[in-house]
């Protein structure tokens, strides 16, 4: 089908945008797009208004970088987490695997991205300076006392932990790095809660 025929098929052209998402292939795309011609018409009405509001309505948290629907995250303002404990992250989705853990009471900072030189991508392209700017005494909050790096255990993970190590040890607070090795399959967002509660529990000073 050319690309004109599928702006004049409606099905077509839902199938072509499902299909560009992440893990979507053309067949599922097809069901997909099946699955919404047959739903019921609230639900399809809930889902665009779902879809239109994740852009609108989610923002960077002011502090620690994570989605949230207001300026401050609802972690960042819980006084009975630990305020002293930053817990760095490539993405969200790595923060809801380990919040998901229930044994972590500190708090994040999503970097949205790792270093990684042959992509092009520096420190300036992830979120450094919003986690150095957390450190500073200036700050007026508790002092952080430890960062703990739990990036995957890959090349780029490693590799950003380390520069953050370099980064942030001269400030005098204590970086360390969840376990590696632990992690099987490497990806953190996949590991379950007993492999990412011991990456926790054995983490080590870098
Ligand atoms: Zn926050």
């Amino acid at each position: 089908m050319s690309s004109e025929d599928r702006d004049h098929d409606p099905l077509a052209r839902l199938a072509a945008l499902l299909g560009r998402l992440p893990g979507i292939g053309e067949k599922s795309a097809l069901r997909l797009a099946l699955a919404l011609v047959r739903a019921e018409p609230e639900y399809v009405a809930k889902l665009v208004e779902a879809i239109a509001g994740v852009q609108t309505r989610l923002r960077l948290c002011e502090i620690c970088c994570d989605l949230s629907s207001s300026e401050i995250c609802s972690r960042c303002k819980d006084v009975r987490r630990d305020h002293k404990l930053i817990c760095v992250v490539a993405q969200p989705q790595d923060r809801m695997a380990l919040e998901r853990t229930g044994i972590y009471r500190g708090l994040y900072h999503v970097l949205h991205g790792v270093l990684d030189p042959r992509a092009n991508v520096g420190p300036a392209d992830i979120q450094v300076g919003a986690l150095l700017k957390r450190l500073s005494p200036a700050h007026g909050s508790e002092p952080v006392q430890e960062i703990i790096v739990a990036t995957s255990p890959n090349l780029e993970g490693d590799s950003t932990a380390l520069y953050l190590a370099r980064l942030i040890a001269p400030l005098g607070v204590r970086v360390t790095r969840i376990a590696s090795g632990v992690a099987v399959g490497g990806e953190l967002e996949y590991a379950d809660v007993t492999t990412l509660h011991r990456a926790l529990e054995e983490r080590r000073v870098l």
